[in-house]
């Protein structure tokens, strides 16, 4: 037997009027979670428990296995594991973002691009690298990651502030956590300088004169200690691979004791080299029991505030992750129960992350008659547990349903 989770970050959305009130997976073209639906179990699962922020990373720890009241410690440290960073007790690691900010009459500051325009890694390593070199302390060090995404890692007791994720300003004032984060004098030495640096390396004048935004400022977030987690070969006694473009997801995959492979050309965008991942999840299930397989494109889109590119990554999840896997573990005849579902919505509208129960499928290749008989979308989700009065699982125990057993004692 076979274990699968196929995750579509961020595919959930609301009604939008321009759709006729339908959802973009409501209206994608996608035969094959709809096949997996009509001849699996429908459900909602609320990935997000009450009192955290709706992050990619509480909602995949959940997706995982992992009861984020436990376990969840800040995304920051989970990005550095994937990296290769290996934290001290005593350090703190940061999400440090380069970001597009703009500095505005009055003193305000608004968060142009909390991405920098997707700027690329060649070019942000040269930056972080500028960074580093000017700005690391003792207390601070800077380690370059994929695209925009960067940790900083801060030795000793951390400066205390309360930090916020730039994605959720995009194209928002951000004056008050901008001042916020300048009350301590070690905080704002560091941005200024940050600041400095960038305003005058020459891949930001190449960016400007290209018309793309200028990665001008760092943003750090997501702030958090190591996290102390059992593997699921330990719970659970299995083998199994993670495959993401994603750090975040990657750290995840590292503290589980998952294997990562890194599929060359994946992006974390509707770019990603779609059948390698394909191809990575079926060649890993030859001598694993499990993988997980997480595509970024569906919440990039969203957070972008672009319907049709987001419609577009959730047909692209389906018809070149969902579609070739199926088709290639149908053909080799090995039985298998998959779960393709999301972590949480990333709402067109509001361009951020909704903690709202998701849509999830549970599919096994051995009972396929006894099916919800319904497309895979939000409406059908609803509808379908309304009609089983079901209440909404939680997302740490999916992964015992997907396993069919219940965690082994922890090792003492
Ligand atoms: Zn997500």
């Amino acid at each position: 037997m076979k274990y699968l989770i196929l995750v579509g970050d961020g595919m959930g959305d609301l009604p939008v009027a321009e759709l006729n009130h339908r959802t973009p997976l409501e209206v994608a073209d996608t035969p094959f979670l709809d096949t997996l639906c009509r001849q699996g179990e429908l459900f909602l699962t609320h990935t997000i428990p009450e009192g955290f922020p709706p992050g990619s990373d509480v909602a995949n720890l959940s997706l995982l296995g992992y009861k984020p009241e436990e376990y969840y410690t800040g995304r920051a440290p989970l990005e550095a594991a994937a990296m290769g960073l290996t934290l001290a007790p005593e350090q703190t690691a940061f999400r440090c973002n380069l970001v597009t900010l703009s500095h505005e009459a009055d003193n305000q500051v608004r968060m142009i691009d909390y991405s920098a325009g997707h700027i690329s890694s060649e070019e942000s390593h040269q930056l972080i690298a500028a960074l580093d070199e000017e700005c690391a302390t003792d207390i601070f060090r800077l380690h370059p990651g994929v695209s925009y995404r960067h940790i900083l890692l801060v030795q000793g007791e951390s400066p205390q502030m309360d930090t916020v994720p730039p994605h959720d300003f995009t194209e928002k004032d951000v004056t008050a956590p901008w001042n916020r984060y300048r009350q301590d004098s070690r905080w704002a030495a560091l941005m200024d300088k940050a600041q400095a640096v960038l305003a005058h390396h020459p891949v930001n004048g190449a960016r400007v004169a290209a018309g793309k935004n200028p990665a001008n400022s760092i943003w750090l977030w997501g702030e958090g200690k190591l996290p102390k987690m059992p593997s699921l070969a330990e719970r659970f006694g299995i083998s199994g691979s993670l495959i993401s473009a994603v750090d975040l997801l990657k750290g995840l995959g590292v503290n589980a004791g998952l294997s990562i492979i890194n599929v060359p050309g994946a992006t974390g965008y509707l770019d990603t080299n779609y059948a390698g991942k394909a191809q990575a999840a079926l060649d890993a299930l030859r001598h694993q029991d499990f993988v997980f397989v997480h595509v970024e494109a569906p919440d990039e889109t969203g957070h972008q505030g672009l319907l049709k590119e987001k419609i577009q990554a959730i047909e692209d999840f389906d018809q070149k992750i969902v579609g070739p896997i199926l088709q290639g573990l149908q053909a080799s005849g090995e039985d298998f129960r998959l779960i393709a579902t999301m972590d949480h919505y990333t709402p067109l509208c509001l361009r951020t992350h909704t903690a709202s129960p998701v849509p999830t499928i549970l599919y096994d290749s051995r009972n396929t008659d006894h099916g919800s008989g319904l497309p895979f979308n939000e409406r059908t989700a609803e509808a379908e547990n309304k009609r089983l009065h079901a209440s909404m699982a939680n997302g740490e125990l999916l992964m015992e349903k997907l396993l069919e057993r219940r965690k082994q004692g922890l090792p003492s």
